[in-house]
This record gives C-alpha cells, sequence and structure tokens, in this order.
C-alpha cells in the first residue's frame, strides 16, 4: 500500500514537473525567434504630476504575442529570458525601442516625457551593460536626462560596491535612476544613500491596500516622508482609487502611476490620450 502510495505521488509530482518543463521549453524556444518575428512590442502606461494631473513620463512595459499561445505576460516570460541568456538581447531591444519612441514623440510635438525602462537583474550583471546603454542614447538621439532605468533592491544587494559603481557610471551618461517596487525587499532607505538614486516607486501592494490597511497607509506614508528627507522624488504604482490618489496627494507624493490615470497602452493610444488632454488643458 505504501508503495501504491509512493507511486501516485511520485506520478504526479513528475506529470507537474513535465508541465513546467515542457511550458519553458515552449516559451524559450518561442523566445529565440520572437525579436526577428517582431513579436515583441511594448506598451507604455502615463506617469503623472499628482498636483495637477498632468502626464509627465511613461514607463515602457514589454509584451510578447506568442503565435499560439496569446499574449504571455512578462512576469513569465522575463524570467526565462533571463534564465537562457536571451535578456541581454531583448533588453538591449527594449532599451533601443523605448528611447525611438520618446523621441517620435518629441517629434510629433508632444512635450518631451519621461521614459521608464526595467532591467532585469541578470541584464544588470552582464559586462558592456554601460557601453550598450551609451551607444542607444547615442543611436537614438534621445535627451539621457529623459530615460530613466528602473532598479530593484535585490540588484543592489549583492554586490553592493559593485553596483554602486555600475550606478555611477549610468549616472555619469546622464540618466535617471529608480527603485522599482520599493518596500518589498530589504527597504532600508538608509543604505539607499550609498547608491546615486534619483527616485524610489512605491510598490503596488501598499497602495492596494492603503484604505483598508493602516499598515499599509503608514508604511507608504513613511516612504514618501524619508524618500523626501532623503532628497529622492516618489512615484506610487498601481493607484486605482480616487481614495488612494487623494492620501498619495495629501502626503506630497510625488507622481502616479496606475489604472486610475492609465493601463499600459500601445504608443499610438499613448500619444492620442496626450494630446486630448492637452487640447481640453487648453480649452481651461
Ligand atoms: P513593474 O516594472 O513593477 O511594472 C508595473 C506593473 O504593474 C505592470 O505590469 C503594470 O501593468 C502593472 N500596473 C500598473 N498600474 C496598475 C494598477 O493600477 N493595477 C494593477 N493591478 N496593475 C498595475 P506588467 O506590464 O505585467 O509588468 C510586470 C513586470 O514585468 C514589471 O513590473 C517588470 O518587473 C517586468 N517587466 C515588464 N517589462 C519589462 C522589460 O521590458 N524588461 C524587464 N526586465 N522587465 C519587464
Ligand atoms: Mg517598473
Ligand atoms: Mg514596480
Ligand atoms: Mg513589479
Amino acid at each position: 500500500q505504501a508503495k501504491e502510495k509512493g507511486r501516485n505521488t511520485w506520478q504526479r509530482f513528475s506529470l507537474e514537473t513535465n508541465a513546467g518543463a515542457v511550458e519553458r521549453l515552449v516559451l524559450e524556444t518561442g523566445l529565440r525567434h520572437a525579436l526577428e518575428r517582431q513579436e515583441i512590442f511594448l506598451h507604455f502606461q502615463p506617469q503623472v504630476r499628482t498636483v495637477d494631473g498632468v502626464w509627465v513620463g511613461a514607463e515602457a512595459l514589454c509584451r510578447w504575442r506568442h503565435p499560439y499561445l496569446g499574449q504571455v505576460p512578462p512576469v513569465k516570460f522575463i524570467p526565462v529570458a533571463e534564465e537562457c541568456g536571451l535578456i541581454t538581447e531583448i533588453g538591449a531591444w527594449v532599451l533601443a525601442e523605448a528611447c525611438r519612441q520618446g523621441v517620435a514623440w518629441q517629434r510629433q510635438g508632444l512635450p518631451a516625457l519621461h521614459i521608464g525602462i526595467n532591467l532585469s537583474a541578470r541584464q544588470f550583471a552582464t559586462p558592456g551593460l554601460v557601453e550598450s546603454v551609451e551607444s542607444i542614447l547615442r543611436q537614438t538621439g534621445i535627451d539621457p536626462r529623459l530615460v530613466e532605468l528602473e532598479l530593484t533592491e535585490s540588484m543592489l544587494m549583492d554586490d553592493a560596491a559593485g553596483a554602486a559603481e555600475l550606478l555611477h557610471r549610468l549616472r555619469r551618461l546622464g540618466v535617471r535612476l529608480a527603485i522599482d517596487d520599493f518596500g518589498t525587499g530589504y527597504s532600508s532607505l538608509s543604505y539607499l544613500k550609498h547608491f546615486p538614486i534619483d527616485r524610489v516607486k512605491i510598490d503596488r501592494s501598499f497602495i492596494k491596500d492603503l484604505e483598508t490597511d493602516p499598515d499599509s497607509a503608514a508604511i507608504a506614508g513613511a516612504i514618501i516622508a524619508m524618500s523626501h528627507s532623503l532628497g529622492l522624488a516618489v512615484v506610487a504604482e498601481g493607484v486605482e482609487t480616487e481614495g488612494q490618489l487623494a492620501f498619495l496627494r495629501e502626503r506630497g507624493c510625488d507622481e502616479i502611476q496606475g489604472y486610475y490615470f492609465g493601463k499600459p497602452m500601445s504608443a499610438e493610444d499613448f500619444s492620442a490620450c496626450l494630446r486630448r488632454q492637452m487640447a481640453a488643458a487648453d480649452r481651461i
């Protein structure tokens, strides 16, 4: 009986493992050709100035339309791309495409927007990152001050001295640096002062519970206050409600990103929305 049970357990285990492995293989195989087949593209989500609601930036978010699987979310394919090393190529493409789009919008007469671009851990650890960023800045002709690279706390913690040096080299190119998902990692604001960081993005998990959980509200408030006292600007991620906005506005949070103002959208939709807003503002 024990043997029987053991076999069932094994069977279930091996089926699940195989399903995971098969999915991974399918994703990895597809990813190898995704760029050249133009299946990867960017969406842009507005970053809004809290005091007046003006769109001042856009975060570039990667999308993959797989021929059979349909849209695969980045939380699924970015880790696979990291494991098989494709992230360097995909990351460079994202960087170039986001910068190119920023320049294109400006040429179309839109105001200069900050462009937020996510870096993955493996990308951050790849030699040549600074050179790659430098050459993309040069090739696209974007004003480097408009480019904001988003990193996470864990990337800085493994080798703090090495990370600090890398950040300083990136900073010397003129780009800005932000800590993404802040509050979910080590969350030591005091160590942030050792890194040349410009902004902190409060993780969505705290924003989500702002109105119902006093602890989340306290943490979000503390992140804003401490960031400001360290001279860092603050962006809140995942703002969906009027109440969350009111809280963040009262605490002086600099910018808001979330479904309340806009979901990630195509570059065309983004510029159309921004134009409508500008036209509406002109009428006031
Ligand atoms: P992230 O950088 O923290 O991006 C914010 C995520 O929160 C996005 O999910 C966005 O769609 C979502 N979001 C924004 N506002 C709201 C809201 O009000 N409500 C809810 N429920 N969600 C909101 P997305 O696009 O699925 O991206 C997930 C993560 O994948 C990103 O988190 C980032 O870590 C990673 N990612 C996306 N694009 C890239 C990329 O080009 N390179 C790298 N390395 N990572 C990327
Ligand atoms: Mg991000
Ligand atoms: Mg985030
Ligand atoms: Mg995130």
